[in-house]
């Protein structure tokens, strides 16, 4: 690794703690750290990696990640904002993987393009929400992206049109392939600016009434589906129909303002957090009769990503 270190790949750290990049401040340190600033060292970065077999892990801001306080033995690297270029020409928006989703949102209002309101309260970077394919009032980013750039995980720049990505609701086909999201192109029809204003207004309102600010979190952890919000409503409703607010492992605690966060009381653990999600499915699954899966993707000491219950239920 120090050899890849000593190249010219962007701003390099070796054994930087990952609770400084998440937003549940939680996580121990990764071996080597890389703020890359253009895709050709992504791609050098890529094929070091693949040729001596070293745990790669891709983040962005670090709003839907729980590292494990044993951190990464292995790279992370970290698509900000040395990569975050937006650029409006008409109805198309074309932007790096970096740029942060709040700020798309605005660019996007300011030159009266419609489509995005629902993102403006969504913390995290456009590589992130495309691979989640995260949104809000049960939309996703999905259905304005035309193309996504990438590069594959042998280095190589690809890009796949909107129906290659297979946009479900929080999933996409970019998901596990190991590819770096560099660039991505949306389509968004003309609106009224103060329409589209007043709408982002009130979803920040919205958000700043529900969620909770002052304590790190990871925004939802269990996601909705259809089924459960036609019989029995929202995750958060339902765990705190099993009266669970408030519930704490350790300094880890069901929001006691919305059941669906998990907040860090100060020096929680991944164990402290991995225990609750398994306390509250198990407690919801006796309860209430329903299975909650994680929105929330676990980062294993090895690298390996998954959602954050799968491991909740091997401890
Ligand atoms: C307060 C709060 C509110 C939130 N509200 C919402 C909401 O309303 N709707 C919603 O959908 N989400 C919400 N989230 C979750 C989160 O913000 C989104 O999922 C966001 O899109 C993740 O972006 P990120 O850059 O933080 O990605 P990360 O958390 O860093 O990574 C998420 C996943 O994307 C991958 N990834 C990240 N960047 C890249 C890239 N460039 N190339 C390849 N893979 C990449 C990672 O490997 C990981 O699998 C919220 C989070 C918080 C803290």
């Amino acid at each position: 690794m120090a050899e890849l270190a000593a190249k010219k790949i962007g701003r390099a750290t070796f054994n930087e703690l990952l609770s400084y990049h998440n937003s549940w401040q939680i996580g121990g340190s990764a071996d080597l750290f890389i703020e890359p600033e253009s895709s050709k060292q992504i791609s050098e970065i890529l094929r070091f990696v693949l040729k001596n077999d070293i745990p790669l892990v891709v983040i962005g801001q670090g709003t839907n990640l729980l590292f494990d306080d044993a951190g990464v033995r292995g790279i992370v690297l970290k698509i900000g904002d040395r990569m975050a270029d937006i650029q409006i020409s008409g109805n198309v928006i074309v932007t790096g993987g970096g740029a942060w989703v709040p700020q798309l949102a605005r660019q996007s209002m300011r030159a009266g393009l419609t489509g995005l309101e629902h993102c403006i309260g969504i913390p995290g970077t456009v590589g992130g929400l495309v691979m989640m394919n995260g949104g809000s009032q049960r939309k996703g980013i999905g259905e304005n992206v035309t193309n996504v750039t990438l590069l594959n995980k042998e280095g190589r720049l690809r890009t796949l049109k909107q129906d290659e990505c297979d946009f479900t609701y929080r999933h996409s086909a970019l998901q596990g392939t190991g590819c770096v999201v560099v660039g991505v192109e949306l389509n968004c029809p003309k609106g009224d600016i103060q329409t589209i204003r007043q709408e982002m207004i009130k979803d920040l309102q919205s958000r700043r009434h529900k969620f909770p600010r002052k304590q790190p979190n990871c925004g939802s952890v269990f996601l909705s589906s259809e089924e459960m919000h036609k019989t029995v409503g929202p995750p958060g409703k339902i765990i705190e129909a099993a009266g669970l607010k408030g519930l704490r492992v350790g300094n880890a605690e069901i929001s006691s303002q919305h059941a669906n966060f998990i907040v860090n009381l100060g020096g929680a653990s991944s164990l402290d957090v991995l225990t609750l999600i398994k306390q509250v499915r198990q407690r919801v699954r006796t309860r209430i009769g329903f299975e909650l899966d994680c929105e929330v993707r676990y980062v294993r000491s090895d690298g390996k990503l998954m959602p954050a219950h799968i491991q909740a239920d091997s401890i």
